[in-house]
């Protein structure tokens, strides 16, 4: 009984333990307020939510060219210069785009996804609607990781607009079957080599800070599709 006693006891204090920690830790909210005036953020807030107005989600073993042609399309629309100017390779919806340099010297290669993972659980605001509101853009897929995609498009995009010519060759890639570790960044790898490129720098998506680690999200296999059709915002 004495046992049982300490044992409640130690539950109890636990729980506690638990609870005041719980109040303490204070609410975060982010202060981030953008540097560039407004007539230069929105524009780039509004590529931003076109690009997460496109349900991207990936689901393991589920082939859906329809997606990322719809995605693609979107990304033709939003940056014509480097979809006129750049090479682009579409291998089973996995982009790589190449940007030639002065030098065929040490190539440098910026990877990021474009899938997403399911939008489950509850949204202050539809998960692809990317609504722009209190200066931020609100969806799945704007922090992991549309973001960098349109980073290093639209840095292409303004840099072609100069007249720019990279020292070095420049690859992007985007695997569309990140999110379940599929087979997509293995096909842009083969590819790359297949073309005998040696790249001296490659940097994938990353970067990101957070104030406070984010619950790690569950592993393991992602549930099918449900079967509702592929669409991007207008
Ligand atoms: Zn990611």
């Amino acid at each position: 009984m004495l046992y049982v006693g300490i044992l409640l006891g130690i539950v109890v204090l636990l729980l506690l333990v638990a609870l005041v920690k719980t109040l303490l830790t204070p609410t975060l909210k982010s202060t981030y307020v953008a540097d560039e005036p407004e007539e230069v953020s929105l524009p780039l807030a509004e590529k931003l939510s076109k690009m997460v107005q496109c349900d991207t989600t990936s689901f393991e073993a589920q082939n859906e060219p329809a997606r990322w042609e719809a995605f693609h399309q979107v990304l033709k629309e939003l940056f014509p210069l480097v979809h006129e100017k750049l090479e682009v390779t579409d291998i089973d919806g996995n982009l790589l785009y190449y940007w030639q340099g002065k030098s065929r010297e040490k190539p440098i290669l910026l990877m990021s996804h474009q899938d997403v993972v399911p939008a489950g659980g509850e949204w202050k605001h539809p998960p692809f609607s990317g609504l722009i509101e209190d200066g931020k853009v609100w969806g799945r897929g704007t922090s992991d990781t549309k973001c960098s995609v349109m980073a290093f498009l639209q840095a292409v995009e303004e840099l072609l607009s100069e007249g720019y010519t990279p020292d070095c060759d420049v690859y992007l890639s985007s695997s569309c079957t990140e999110e379940w570790g599929g087979d997509g960044c293995p096909k842009l790898v083969e590819e790359i080599r297949r073309r005998g490129v040696d790249l001296f720098l490659v940097m994938d998506e990353g970067g990101g800070t957070a104030a406070r680690a984010a619950t790690p999200a569950p592993r393991g296999r992602i549930p099918p599709s449900t079967g509702s059709p592929p669409s991007c915002g207008t």
